[in-house]
């Protein structure tokens, strides 16, 4: 359709749909005009970072949880799982075998554990720092007061992903606890820009009840923040959790909306999930050529692979951090992009 067209190439020059044109773009959109999408997504990631995808090393580094997301497979009322914790140097042995492999940006990422506190955090992150000077470190540890995330960035963290997972009142309630609620986790959100984190927000596709209305506003939502990095993957069931038997969400349908976003966040650090590629052996090279310009290989344990579960079958379990990378490397070769190293921080166009 060639009034989809046009809103695909609007987006492009920086022209935002109102919540019509986001649902018209969300649903309306036939096969070629997805694919059209895609293309020209990864034209403008391409021009604007080369044929190269930034490395990150995931550090999943404790599955308790205090809060129940009907979705996640290390919600607090799964008793199935066996639960564990790195202690603070593991998480440095898994820094110095990612350093060696040549990662220059760690990924910490967790259930909201209270043992966890806020200063055995911070102190971690100022053992990190120390540690490796020239390393990113990116947290992912849910949602935390404004004084938390103050004194976690003053010791030396510089970004942090927290998915908003959906910008619609009514949807966030059927995802989660009547506990949750999403004013604080879009509080966080806005708390983590202003502090000065490299901010990432995002969501499930495919996740019970969304629709299109639910997306476009996930869309409208990003457009105002802003966020320096989208993390967006397809929805996966996990057999022990309420959302058991639903099904996943697609891979077509997410490489679209990862396109939708490169397009409008011309700079954006974008990953392609391990979701995706657990969805399609090929997602992640999709993915890219979707216009994704980051990858996050796996630097935990192997001991504790299996442990950190939020959806079944997730790719990956059986290899060693070296392997993961190496995987990786060979998929991104195949497709033509080289593996960068370095921090890989965020900048804006304009200051290129
Ligand atoms: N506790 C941290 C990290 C959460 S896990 C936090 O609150 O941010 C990281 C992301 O995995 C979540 O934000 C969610 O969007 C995604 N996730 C959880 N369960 C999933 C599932 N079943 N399928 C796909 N993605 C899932």
């Amino acid at each position: 359709m060639e009034d989809i067209r046009a809103r695909i190439l609007a987006l492009a020059e920086g022209t935002l749909p109102d919540h019509a044109g986001w649902v018209a773009l969300i649903q309306d959109a036939s096969e070629e005009d997805r694919l059209f999408s895609r293309n020209l997504a990864r034209e403008r990631a391409q021009a604007r970072f080369g044929r190269q995808v930034f490395f990150r090393g995931i550090i999943e580094f404790t599955n308790h949880c205090k809060n129940d997301c009907y979705y996640c497979g290390i919600r607090r009322s799964n008793r199935e799982l066996s639960r564990y914790r790195l202690t603070e140097d593991e998480v440095l042995t898994c820094c110095k075998e990612g350093y060696k492999l040549g990662y220059r940006t760690f990924v910490l990422q967790g259930g909201e554990d209270g043992w966890w506190t806020d200063e055995k955090i911070t102190a971690l992150v100022r053992r990190i720092r120390a540690a490796y000077p020239d390393c990113a470190i990116t947290l992912s540890i849910g949602e935390k007061s404004r004084q938390a995330y103050q004194a976690f960035f003053d010791a030396g963290a510089d970004r942090y992903l927290l998915r908003h997972e959906t910008a619609d009142c009514a949807h966030y309630g059927k995802l989660h606890p009547p506990a949750q609620a999403l004013e604080n986790r879009m509080r966080c959100l806005f708390d983590l820009k202003e502090i000065g984190y490299q901010t990432g927000a995002g969501m499930m596709i495919g996740a019970p009840y969304q629709t299109a209305d639910t997306l476009a506003s996930d869309f409208a939502f990003l457009a105002k923040l802003r966020p320096q990095m989208v993390g967006i993957g397809p929805f996966l069931p996990h057999r022990d959790t309420p959302f058991r038997e639903f099904p996943a969400g697609s891979a077509e349908q997410t490489l679209y909306l990862l396109s939708l976003v490169r397009l409008m966040l011309p700079d954006a650090l974008l990953p392609a999930t391990t979701a995706l590629g657990t969805l399609d052996g090929r997602g992640r090279q999709e993915g890219v050529l979707s216009g994704c310009n980051v990858v996050m290989p796996n630097l935990s344990p192997m001991a504790v692979r299996k442990k950190y579960l939020l959806y079944d079958h997730k790719a990956g379990t059986e290899d060693s951090g070296e392997s993961s990378l190496q995987k990786l490397r060979a998929q991104m070769q195949e497709i033509g992009y080289a593996v960068a190293v370095g921090r890989g921080d965020f900048t804006s166009g304009r200051d290129a």
